[in-house]
């Protein structure tokens, strides 16, 4: 009889909030489709995709579109199936057995969930009070402890803070290990350091199409770095592994230099918004925490996150709940508006 090995036999798939709600701001996604004129060009695109082939490997032309974007070479990207995708593909790749790698916390979670896939050991690097990373003490303990790879959000989820550019270029100048800055919310922020990758030889830069770029359903992620890098990351992904309708929307959506901009400056709007109004239940409100946020939602921490979460559902508009805090993603404005009234109803009913 076969039996599941121990490191698998317990594990549950993923399982996203089940139901329909009529507000989700659980998921860090953009709110909005993309604009019918966008979604257009891409129903007359679909009509040139050779079905019968397989997709380009190296995704040349969404590389392109992406890389002129962000303005980096072309030739430094790969792209991946979701960064999803590459974070388990890197780590698998880029460690061996025994290798030790770090996590800091509170991150995304998948990060430590694949080193124990990978079967490499993770340690942890805690973060302040304040949910800030104090940079020296995480280089310190990189060092000390023979790490060989380290890898966080920067801005970070859940948190919404972020270390600065030069704090993290002090970081990857300071320690051998690889280190992986996915920078999946830095479309929100301006601390990138994209343009200073082809000075390190120990760095790899991830971002996304989910957020800003609002195409979370075609699942495009990309790994930055030097070529020395990129060629080992595209040596060990599999062949095919963004599909040819993906690969094409991409370089369309990318090409939607105005768009995105005008995009950016409405979601970093509403988060304003949603944070400003989260901070005033907070001044109202004995025991509620919100934290400054440089992404595209707010971090908040009360005693009663389970009750919180509970009463915005019923009222059909889903948050995440993380322990005893709430992550709440900045939805449109009207999206904003109903869960801080929701959210000031929920403390006077309360009170
Ligand atoms: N990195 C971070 C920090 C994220 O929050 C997420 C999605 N929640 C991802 C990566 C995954 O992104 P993708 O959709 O490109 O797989």
């Amino acid at each position: 009889m076969y039996r599941l090995n121990d490191k698998i036999k317990n594990l549950v798939p993923y399982e996203p909030i089940s139901g329909t709600y009529a507000i989700r701001l659980d998921a860090n996604e953009c709110p909005d489709n993309l604009p019918d004129d966008v979604r257009a060009q891409l129903c007359e695109r679909l009509k040139e995709i050779d079905f019968n082939r397989y997709p380009d490997p190296l995704a040349t032309r969404l590389v392109g579109s992406f890389a002129e974007y962000y303005g980096v070479d072309p030739s430094f990207v790969t792209a991946g199936n979701g960064s999803d995708e590459l974070i388990f593909l890197i780590e698998s790749a880029f460690l061996e057995k025994g290798d030790k790698m770090l996590v800091v916390s509170p991150d995304f979670s998948m990060y430590r969930f694949y080193s124990s896939i990978c079967e490499v050991e993770c340690e942890t690097f805690y973060k302040d009070e304040d949910l800030e990373i104090d940079v020296d003490a995480l280089i310190a303990k990189i060092n000390a402890e023979n790490i060989k790879l380290v890898l966080f959000s920067n801005p970070c989820n859940p948190t919404g803070k972020g270390i600065t550019r030069s704090e993290a270029e002090k970081l990857v100048g300071s320690v051998d290990a690889l280190v992986i800055l996915d920078e999946a919310y830095m479309d929100f922020w301006t601390e990138s350091v994209l343009d200073r990758i082809a000075e390190f030889s120990n760095l790899i830069i991830f971002r996304t199409a989910s957020k800003l770029v609002g195409s979370a359903a075609l699942r495009l992620g990309f790994a930055v770095a030097n070529p020395t890098i990129t060629r080992a990351i595209q040596a060990v992904k599999s062949p095919y592994n963004v599909n040819s309708v993906s690969q094409a929307f991409g370089e369309i959506i990318f090409r939607q230099k105005d768009y995105l901009k005008n995009r950016q400056k409405t979601i970093v709007r509403n988060k304003e918004l949603l944070y400003n109004g989260l901070v005033r239940i907070a001044e109202a409100q004995d025991g509620v925490t919100v934290y400054s946020s440089v992404a595209n939602f707010v971090f908040v921490k009360t005693g009663c996150s389970r009750q919180i979460w509970e009463f915005l559902k019923d009222r059909s508009i889903v948050v995440r709940l993380m322990g005893e805090n709430l992550r709440i993603t900045a939805g449109t404005e009207a999206e904003v508006n109903a869960v801080l009234d929701a959210l000031n109803e929920f403390f006077e009913v309360t009170r």
